[in-house]
């Protein structure tokens, strides 16, 4: 084997190795089996008679340093000095010593960070951006998160639900938070606005027309200056014309609504990964508790809590009971938006060759 080295590289993914427990390192692939003792602490045992308990706990993701330093201080007292994060933003004691591991979870809740995580809990939602970050959301999927999680937080640190329950916030359609069991997604409801007086400093017009995939933008001539113009009876106000052309502006505190998508899953145990699929749609984006979108997904989690078997995940769930049923069970709408197997597509979308960035 290569001899590992540890330059700076600016892309990919780091070496874990440098940063891992030295006792998960020495182990690495030599694990005899693990087990969940209670919810937030896993515990694994090695081939060498090594053993790890870790113990996760909730963050609110976007920290201060004072928080930071707090979560390092927990890990320098109670992990040697060892911590790691989760991609959906829980952080990970690694404990070799388990008389260590109560304290631990006093020293977390105590300081505010709920231990849970685990088996059939609900996860903490991953989440993109937000308007801190990104140039294009329509709302903050930080803020969503952490309104949400207050609502849930007793389903974090207990293991009552059918199988584990994953959830994602995007704060545009692009939906960069990925497939979840329950997704909140920014929903346009109108077409983009176009600043035609920028549009010709701004903006790369093909890449803009290229972009589109309804093929409902032209090219167009507005007061004698190089435009754009949109087909609104085409435009699906999907805001994919808005990154590369902020001028097309779609962002709009009346029309950008939420969306809730169920049944979405990237994995392939026991059963193969899914899409979600839209169940709510049109719902307000009222900043900064949107108690509209979190009486929803209350709904829906409290009926797979009681309706689903052991084992099942969401979209088995639905799978098993049907359609009809879930939107009868849940007491959701069902609204002629929620029909779409793009049995048109051929002719809707953009299937032309050329390429898009
Ligand atoms: S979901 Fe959209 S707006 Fe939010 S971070 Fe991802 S690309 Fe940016
Ligand atoms: S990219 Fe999307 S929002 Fe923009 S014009 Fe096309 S369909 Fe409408």
């Amino acid at each position: 084997m290569a001899e590992r080295t540890h330059d700076t590289i600016e892309s990919g993914a780091p070496d874990p190795m440098p940063y891992m427990h030295p006792v998960m390192a020495k182990n690495y692939g030599k694990w005899v089996f693990h087990n969940h003792p209670k919810p937030g602490v896993l515990y694994h045992k090695a081939a060498s008679g090594d053993e790890v308990w870790t113990v996760k706990a909730g963050t609110q993701r976007q920290m201060d340093h004072y928080t930071v330093r707090k979560l390092a201080d927990i890990a320098d007292q109670f992990a040697d000095g060892y911590v790691r994060f989760t991609t959906r933003s829980n952080i990970e004691y690694m404990v070799t010593d388990g008389a260590k591991v109560e304290p631990l979870i006093k020293a977390l809740t105590d300081n505010g960070f709920p231990v849970g995580g685990t088996a059939n809990s609900v996860s903490m939602v991953a989440h993109t951006q937000g308007w801190l970050h990104c140039d294009i959301p329509g709302t903050d999927a930080s803020g969503v998160v952490k309104a949400l999680m207050d609502d849930l937080y007793h389903d974090f640190v207990n293991c009552e639900m059918p199988n584990r329950v994953k959830l994602s916030t995007s704060c545009c359609e692009i939906n960069c938070g990925g497939q979840a069991d329950i997704a909140i997604i920014v929903q346009h409801t109108k077409p983009p606005k176009i600043n035609h007086d920028l549009v010709a400093n701004v903006c790369e017009r093909p890449s803009v027309v290229a972009r589109c995939p309804v093929a409902a933008i032209r090219p167009a001539l507005v007061n004698g200056k190089p435009s754009l113009e949109v087909d609104e009876k085409k435009c699906i106000c999907c805001g994919a014309c808005f990154p590369p052309c902020p001028p097309m502006q779609i962002n709009d505190p009346e029309n950008s609504k939420i969306a809730v998508w169920v049944g979405g899953k990237n994995s392939n145990a026991r059963s193969r990964p899914t899409f979600h699929k839209l169940v709510a749609s049109g719902l307000p984006n009222n900043a900064p508790r949107w108690p509209e979108v979190g009486a929803v997904v209350k709904k829906i989690l409290d009926t797979y809590k009681a309706d689903g078997r052991p084992w099942e995940r969401m979209n088995d769930w639905i799978d098993r009971i049907g359609w009809p049923a879930f939107f009868e069970k849940t007491g959701l709408p069902f609204t002629k938006y929620h029909v779409d197997n793009w049995r048109g597509g051929r002719s809707s979308l953009n299937a032309s060759a050329h390429i898009r960035f």
